[in-house]
């Protein structure tokens, strides 16, 4: 299975940057996801790597040769589109056949070895009772598993699937990407897949590439992605519910920071308190995760910013619930969906400091991550 290098890569369409000078490297093996927002350019990086769409500038390599200018059949790599693109005339054999019987196989398979290649396929996939339907007839898991059966029937060399789990309805969202761990075991194929759900990238990805209008914003381990997110884009768009961003001031003297649109303040730590001063600044974008806000119903030395209750939702088991510390909103997540919270009720919150994750306020960086 290759090695896949993009060096310098941009699309264009017209005035739209599609992908704007990617350079990336995805090891032989490799289940890579491409984590963005809707227009990010996840589709055509796909695409240019299936060679379906020509980049302006750049080369692409399998394995440290050029394929810019061989053919998509001859690349050996499969896409699945977001859509399925079943064809919807053919039953699920066919569909899944059409691959082995297309002109780039050549004839290569007889009807009996084609017939033990999609049965075999489709045991894998649980669509085996489902062979002799029309598209038409299934449901959005059950096309989407053809759609995958029709491109794992040739073992690629590279399995490159476009939001697979995008249209498919959660309770089957769950048990296919239990699947798809299943399947990299067994195939060990170098995968790419797009996602615009952080919570799919991070729980299949060995690496996470976080895209934003065709420009890189991050690659790394789920982990990294998600506890040390590069800039605020990264921030807001893995982890739910969003994290929290305020701007504060720090005042050395004291070890505190000022919040001055809530009009409060609290204590940091030494270790905090150094990062800041060695990063040079006195005022900085903070953020905080919801689960990283603590609260209470009477005030202490450690619940000492006095915040007012608003509205409450469960979601997932857990309470999501939105705070005011003045005009500061804040949103916080516990893990008690059975805790009752009047609206407009007082409470005492507390950050826990050493998960706040500081940004440069012109730059939108995570201060950490200075290189
Ligand atoms: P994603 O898959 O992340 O939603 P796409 O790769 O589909 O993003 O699109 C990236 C950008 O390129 C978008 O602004 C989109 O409108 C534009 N784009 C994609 N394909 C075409 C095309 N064939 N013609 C014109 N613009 C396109
Ligand atoms: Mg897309």
């Amino acid at each position: 299975m290759p090695k896949i290098s993009l060096k310098n890569i941009t699309k264009k369409f017209e005035k739209v940057v599609a992908l704007n000078n990617l350079s990336v490297e995805i090891n032989d093996g490799e289940f890579f996801i491409i984590l963005g927002p809707s227009g990010a350019g996840k589709t055509t990086f796909l695409k240019v790597i299936a060679g379906l769409e020509n980049p302006e500038n750049g080369e692409i390599y399998f394995d440290g040769d050029s394929i810019n200018n061989i053919t998509t059949a001859k690349r050996d790599v499969a896409l699945t589109f977001e859509d399925y693109s079943l064809y919807p005339h053919f039953t699920v054999f066919n569909n899944i056949a059409a691959p082995l019987k297309s002109s780039a196989s050549k004839n290569k398979y007889n009807t009996k070895q084609i017939r033990e290649k999609v049965d075999k396929i489709a045991k894998m996939l649980n669509i085996n009772h489902l062979l002799d339907r029309l598209p038409s007839e299934l449901s959005g898991g059950q096309k989407q598993r053809v759609a995958l059966g029709r491109a794992l029937i040739k073992e690629p060399k590279v399995l490159l699937l476009d939001e697979p789990l995008a249209h498919v309805d959660a309770k089957i969202r769950n048990q296919l990407r239990t699947e798809f761990h299943f399947l990299r075991e067994k195939f060990q194929t170098t995968t790419i897949y797009t996602s615009h759900d952080y919570k799919e990238a991070i729980s299949l990805g060995d690496r996470v590439m976080f895209l934003n209008k065709g420009e890189i914003q991050q690659i790394g381990i789920p982990e990294i992605i998600y506890n040390f997110p590069k800039n605020t884009i990264v921030a807001l768009n893995v982890g739910w519910p969003e994290i929290n961003l305020f701007d504060c001031s720090v005042n050395s003297k004291n070890s505190q920071l000022y919040c001055p649109k809530g009009d409060f303040v609290f204590n940091i730590s030494g270790n905090i308190l150094k990062l800041l001063e060695i990063y040079g600044k006195s005022e900085y974008l903070v953020g905080a995760r919801p689960h990283h806000i603590s609260f209470s119903e009477k005030p202490s030395d450690v619940y000492n910013l006095k915040a007012i209750c608003g509205t409450s939702e469960v979601l997932d088991n857990q309470l999501v619930f939105y705070a005011k510390i003045k005009n500061l909103d804040l949103t916080i997540l516990v893990n008690d969906p059975d805790l009752s919270l009047i609206y407009k009720q007082e409470l005492w919150l507390s950050f826990d400091d050493q998960s706040l994750i500081f940004f440069d306020k012109e730059t939108n960086e995570n201060i950490k991550l200075k290189e």
